[in-house]
């Protein structure tokens, strides 16, 4: 591996989660940084929420030029900043710290990932229908960036479970909040979900089914849901099909995975934290 040339004048952004060791993120960072010839490292550090402040301190008295916020941190990160954007803070979620000169910023790029990434498969929502199904993390930041960003209805559906009144509580924020029109069914009703379906121009899954230990497995009952003018998406990237799409594939639908979700939230992080911009095709091509 090709290093960076550590110096007394090299930057630090960090990456605080728990667990972490695992991550691509630092790597992804890394490779940024040295296409945008910064003299900057990313590292991972495991903090957890115990250790949060102190490190929010710490970020503070080292002057580090930002962090990238993990899970479990991501909901409670907000209590020690200057201040929130508008979409975290609707959210309920920060996965970006900037540092501007001791004033600490928090922002969520997860769901600008994948509005970006939805652009760059020429897909575009802008004043229309969409259907998403989810409730966690990553199902908020896509509904709350989604409507944020010009989709005019969004059906919102969820499994009752512990994560169901996040998703009604999305849709009060989403209708008090931007001009889309949000509606809450639950999950359990099939018959509601393929009505829903029928006139999306996107359909969207933003759970974990379809990823360890959901592998293989999809809330769809069958091909039928699945009219192939329907564009359909999911925010899981490992497997790179799940069970989800390959359906959707094979009933003729335009499909994406998560994994441009994951590239733009790492490159629109890069951008609010150094002001400049990584070209994405290279950082597809550098991590494969
Ligand atoms: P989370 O734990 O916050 O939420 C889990 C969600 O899955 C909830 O809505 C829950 O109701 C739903 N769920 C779980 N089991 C279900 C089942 N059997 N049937 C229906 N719904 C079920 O998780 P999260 O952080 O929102 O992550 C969800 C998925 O999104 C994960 O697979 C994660 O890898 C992926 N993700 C991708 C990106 C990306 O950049 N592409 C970013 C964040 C998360």
């Amino acid at each position: 591996m090709e290093r960076h040339q550590i110096t007394g004048h090299t930057e630090l952004i960090g990456l605080m989660a728990y667990p972490i060791r695992h991550s691509q993120s630092p790597a992804t960072h890394n490779a940024a940084y040295e296409k945008l010839g910064v003299d900057i490292v990313n590292l991972a550090f495991e903090v957890d929420a115990d250790d949060l402040e102190d490190a929010i301190k710490g970020l503070r008295a080292l002057k580090m030029r930002g962090s990238n916020i993990s899970m479990p941190n991501k909901t409670i990160v907000h209590k020690y900043l200057d201040e929130v954007s508008p979409a975290a803070k609707l959210c309920g979620a920060v996965n970006t710290i900037v540092n501007k000169d001791g004033y600490l910023i928090g922002h969520n790029t997860d769901g600008i990932g994948y509005v970006q990434s939805l652009k760059d498969n020429g897909i575009d929502p802008t004043g229309k229908k969409v259907t998403i199904v989810g409730s966690g993390g990553a199902a908020t930041a896509v509904q709350i960036q989604s409507a944020l960003d010009g989709v005019a209805e969004m059906s919102i559906f969820a499994r009752d479970d512990k994560f169901k009144d996040n998703a009604i509580e999305t849709v009060r924020k989403i209708n008090e909040n931007t001009d889309c029109k949000a509606v809450f069914y639950p999950l359990e009703d099939l018959d509601r979900l393929k009505a829903e379906m029928a006139d999306s121009y996107l359909f969207t899954n933003a759970t974990g089914v379809g990823m360890k230990p959901l592998e293989g497995i999809t809330y769809i009952p069958d091909a039928s849901f699945f009219r192939p003018d329907l564009i359909v998406t999911d925010v899981v990237y490992s497997p790179h099909e799940t069970a989800m799409l390959k359906m959707a594939r094979k009933a003729g639908c335009k499909t994406m995975n998560g994994q441009g979700m994951m590239l733009f939230q790492a490159i629109a992080a890069i951008e609010l934290m150094l002001g400049q911009r990584v070209d994405s095709e290279y950082m597809k091509e550098k991590l494969g």
